[in-house]
């Protein structure tokens, strides 16, 4: 296992139920059961040059994990917005990385979440970096995990809630590997999507992806990438792949509101045919300008 790594609080901007708050204070209580069960969704978004990228997607997937838990927020999507502009500002940083996060709120200790009234809503303005630069030259080194995404049973892969467990182990597994990220499949063995990542592969200059419905979030960068992909004539088809369509696929790249776009060099120690290639460097400057335009 890679020895933990010490890390100092970022600076950060807080908003707190309607309120800009010093992040130190910006606290739940010990009862809260986003706390206590992890009971509670989260979006995490980046801003460049101070406008979040595709807010209103980010606001219509929280709501939509948000209405599978029964959660309800006070909160309007433009009060939400409003938030998120003023920790933008209060940051004063041209880019970087937002959180949104709502808790169930205090309850008692029964798991049961009638007992609590008040869900908790918090946006978080911070700085977030996933690798290194030379990493993403290089391309991640991926490891396919022992850890499964369920599909049709549990809690759907779509709703982003606040239990990363099978991400967290997924990720722990690549560091014992000496990895840089892990896939994860879905029980019956097809790619779901990396630890915090949708997944795409080239072949024959198509762009291929799984369905969400493979056990992934539903990603806006992953949609992003596919309009973009079309936009500049690539064909792009949503299939199930198994490891033998990244083990053999011309490019594979993953996407992620933090990650952006990011090439993959290999999986499972099978080298990837082309990092950087043409159609990942195409959609990463495409990419690149639109989150700047
Ligand atoms: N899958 C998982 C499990 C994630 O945590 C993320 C990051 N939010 C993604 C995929 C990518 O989604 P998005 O492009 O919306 O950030």
């Amino acid at each position: 296992m890679n020895k933990p790594h010490t890390s100092t609080l970022p600076k950060a901007s807080c908003w707190h139920n309607g309120e800009l708050v010093p992040a130190e204070q910006a606290t739940v209580s010990v009862f809260d059961h986003g706390l206590l069960y992890g009971d509670g969704v989260f979006e995490g978004l980046r801003f460049y040059n101070t406008k979040a990228f595709k807010i209103e997607r980010h606001l219509q997937r929280l709501r939509r994990s948000l209405k599978v838990l029964g959660i309800t927020i006070e909160y309007s999507n433009e009060q939400l917005i409003e938030g998120v502009k003023s920790c933008i500002e209060d940051l004063g940083m041209q880019d970087g990385y937002l959180r949104i996060l709502v808790t169930r709120g205090e309850g008692n200790l029964g798991l049961n979440p009638t007992s609590c009234p008040q869900s908790n809503v918090f946006i978080l303005a911070a700085q977030l970096e996933l690798a290194s630069s030379e990493v993403v030259q290089r391309g991640l080194k991926l490891i396919t995990s022992s850890v499964t995404r369920t599909v049709g049973t549990g809690v759907d892969s779509r709703v982003k809630s606040l239990n990363y467990l099978h991400s967290i182990m997924a990720k722990m597994e690549s560091n014992h590997a000496n990895a840089d990220d892990a896939l994860l499949l879905n029980q019956q063995g097809k790619v779901a999507e990396c630890s915090a990542a949708n997944i795409f592969i080239v072949r024959d200059g198509k762009l291929i992806t799984p369905p969400c419905t493979d056990g992934a979030l539903e990603g806006i960068t992953r949609e992003t990438v596919i309009e973009l992909a079309l936009e500049k004539g690539v064909e792009v088809c949503e299939q199930s792949l198994t490891t033998w369509d990244i083990y053999t696929a011309d490019e594979c790249f993953v996407t992620g509101s933090g990650a952006r776009l990011m090439p993959i060099a290999s999986l499972d120690g099978r080298n990837i045919e082309a990092v950087n290639g043409p159609v990942f460097q195409t959609l990463f400057d495409a990419f690149m300008s639109k989150v700047r335009s």
